[in-house]
């Protein structure tokens, strides 16, 4: 009957890697090291690799495998001290003791199968909600940027719609990576995260600025897969239908009369044709690096949603000229300094701007979706104060209601603190830094006193001219009552 039973938990559990966790599904055949410690052939081979390289012959290995691995009826205790002190500065343990005191069933230590797990975990392509919906759930967090909205919805919708039909028959639809445009602090990265967490997709947020070609100082462009993979919690499949989302794309922009080579330039972006069109990609598991010790797993890259965002300095500039040289031929001749005041010169872009910008055709042909975000109006910077869900004003207002203040705060004092963000260029970035300058006052007075019901903010305070209005709730009752 228990024979029985251990056969069904074979079929049912499968062996994984001491070492790199990975199940023989993934590794191939593993080799039992006895004690029931499985260790996969890469494994094993780094780890000769890596002994031999620190100068252990390979009897030194064979003499002290047997200790390591045997278990307890391997030689008296003598012995195995001997065999144990001829690898200098490594003290061997018999794992297989550990685990055995810990009282470790054999059923922890094999792992399910990978596809029977996988209907529960992977995020369920054919369940993408439509783009109207993806939008108005968008809508929630991300205050205007409608185009943006639309744009990246509809692009998310097709890219999982695509990978979900399996491409099976000869219309084969294109990835949809992106290429968003868009001052800095108008919400880029901020739309991507909401919707990876929308989505329950994993995410990676790499900066391009970090980027080198491999064998450079800096991290290469393949450490982004890692980064997704860590985020997938280092499942493979899941990885697999994640975002990556690109940051300062511009600073990998071709060098202007560089006579050295481009490592972090056009190199960069070079070397992410390839991630971007969909290829195999080995990666570290677990690790940033690639080193001997470090298994390795290999993700491809073809249902990746790969998102590049930039500020993109400058290409104002190379819009305009174009723009102003079309505007001067024949009839449609118009004046000079028409786009001079223009804060949305980045929605009129082109692929044809974006190479003169500095970025090579390959690589923008391979992120088909381009699209801009708006600078942010003062009207936009008071709505991002109070109406996203997660709004900093409603932040501040459930903190002082657990001490049971209400906090208020004028609409002139909204629209203050949004022209004093708008000073500071950098879109609603500067929101938080102004009200928690000003809030830290609040914060540390409010909590003192007791009797304080209530506090509006008003234009005056936030221009440092007056003070906050603080109303006193009527706690005389209150306390008469206690003390009774
Ligand atoms: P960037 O465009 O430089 O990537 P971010 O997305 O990091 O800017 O924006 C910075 C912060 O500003 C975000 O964390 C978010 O709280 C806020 N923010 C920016 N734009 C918006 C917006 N349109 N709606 C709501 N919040 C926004």
């Amino acid at each position: 009957m228990e024979e029985r039973n251990q056969d069904e938990l074979n079929e049912e559990y499968e062996k994984i890697c001491f070492l790199c966790r990975r199940p023989e599904s993934q590794t191939g055949k593993m080799i039992d090291m006895g004690g029931q410690f499985c260790i996969c052939q890469d494994c094993m081979q780094k780890t000769i690799d890596a002994m031999q390289s620190s100068g252990i012959s390979y009897q030194d290995m064979l003499n002290m495998s047997t200790p390591v691995i045997q278990d307890d009826e391997g030689g008296d205790e003598e012995e195995k001290g001997k065999k144990e002190t001829k690898i200098p500065n490594i003290s061997m343990i018999n794992l297989s003791d550990i685990l055995g005191g810990m009282g470790i069933p054999r059923q922890q230590v094999k792992k399910k199968k990978p596809k029977e797990k996988q209907p529960e975990k992977a995020f369920d392509v054919k369940a993408i909600p439509a783009p109207h919906k993806i939008k108005a759930s968008l809508d929630e967090y991300v205050v205007g940027q409608e185009h943006a909205k639309k744009v990246i919805s509809v692009a998310v919708y097709n890219h999982y719609k695509r990978i979900g039909t399996g491409m099976t028959d000869d219309i084969e639809i294109e990835k949809s990576n992106m290429l968003m445009l868009g001052p800095t602090g108008c919400g880029k990265t901020y739309l991507v995260k909401t919707l990876a967490r929308l989505l329950d997709v994993p995410l990676a947020i790499a900066d391009a600025t970090s980027l080198t070609e491999a064998g450079y100082i800096g991290d290469d462009i393949e450490s982004v897969i890692s980064r997704l993979l860590a985020a997938a919690d280092n499942d493979v499949d899941r990885a697999e239908q994640g975002i990556v989302f690109i940051d300062e794309i511009d600073k990998i922009a071709k060098k202007k009369n560089a006579n050295q080579r481009d490592v972090s330039g056009e190199a960069v972006q070079q070397g992410m044709l390839k991630l971007l069109e969909g290829s195999e990609v080995e990666v570290p598991v677990g690790a940033a690096s690639k080193n001997a010790m470090v298994p390795m797993t290999t993700v491809n890259t073809k249902n990746i949603l790969f998102i590049c965002g930039g500020a993109f300095p400058g290409l104002e500039d190379i819009i305009k000229e174009r723009l102003n040289k079309q505007a001067a031929i024949g009839f449609m001749g118009d004046l000079k300094d028409k786009y001079d005041e223009d804060p949305n010169l980045l929605m009129k872009v082109t692929v044809e701007d974006l190479r003169n910008f500095g970025m090579i055709p390959e690589f923008i042909g391979r992120l088909p979706i381009i699209f801009s975000l708006s600078a942010l109006t003062k009207d936009m910077l008071v709505r991002i104060l109070k109406e996203p869900r997660n709004a900093i004003l409603k932040q501040y207002q459930k903190l002082l209601a657990l001490d049971e203040v209400e906090l208020t705060m004028d609409d002139e004092a909204l629209e203050a603190i949004a022209e004093k963000a708008l000073e500071k260029r950098t879109g609603a970035r500067a929101l938080r830094a102004i009200i928690e300058e000003f809030m830290l006052d609040i914060m540390y007075e409010i909590p003192k006193d007791e009797n304080i019901g209530s506090v509006r903010i008003t234009r005056e305070y936030i221009e440092h001219t007056g003070g906050p209005v603080i109303s006193l709730r009527n706690v005389v009752p209150q306390i008469s009552s206690k003390e009774r």
